[in-house]
């Protein structure tokens, strides 16, 4: 990473996570200790880790993510990956107020237990805990099929 800066940088592009990476921030990941970015998904901020892909995420910022991935997701033919209860007691600190994280059931498709801070408002999301989510299958579907 020597060679000097072009002069005229090519617009950020999402990575395959669809995540817009930004810059560096003080906050570390709450699972592998690396520093969290500052990044977007459709121009909504979320903190991203490059290394292991979970991120930090408001809570109100959840469900429209959730919904948003759903229509990337399903279109490209990512798969679900197998559960993985290795992490269910787990306990993760909350990367903006180092408290400990509680559970947080989501009951929607995918049935997995989130981490959040109430304090601070937000979610960690697992990629894997993501992806379980956006590509559940919808109950709906269920019985919109014959
Ligand atoms: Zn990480
Ligand atoms: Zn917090």
């Amino acid at each position: 990473m020597d060679e000097p800066q072009s002069s005229t940088p090519l617009p950020p592009q999402p990575n395959e996570d669809d995540v817009l990476v930004g810059a560096e921030t003080a906050h570390v990941c709450p699972v592998c200790q690396a520093n969290l970015f500052d990044a977007t998904i459709e121009n909504r901020s979320v903190r991203y880790c490059a290394k292991c892909r979970g991120m930090l995420v408001l809570i109100f910022n959840f469900l429209p993510l959730v919904e948003y991935m759903r229509t990337v997701w399903s279109s490209t033919g990512a798969s679900i990956q197998p559960r993985d209860n290795s992490d269910a007691d787990r306990k993760l600190s909350c990367p903006l107020c180092a408290k400990i994280m509680i559970g947080y059931p989501y009951g929607g498709p995918g049935n997995v237990n989130l981490d959040s801070c109430e304090r601070c408002s937000v979610i960690w999301l697992d990629r894997n805990e993501l992806r379980r989510i956006v590509l559940a299958p919808d109950r709906t579907t269920l019985y919109s099929k014959r």
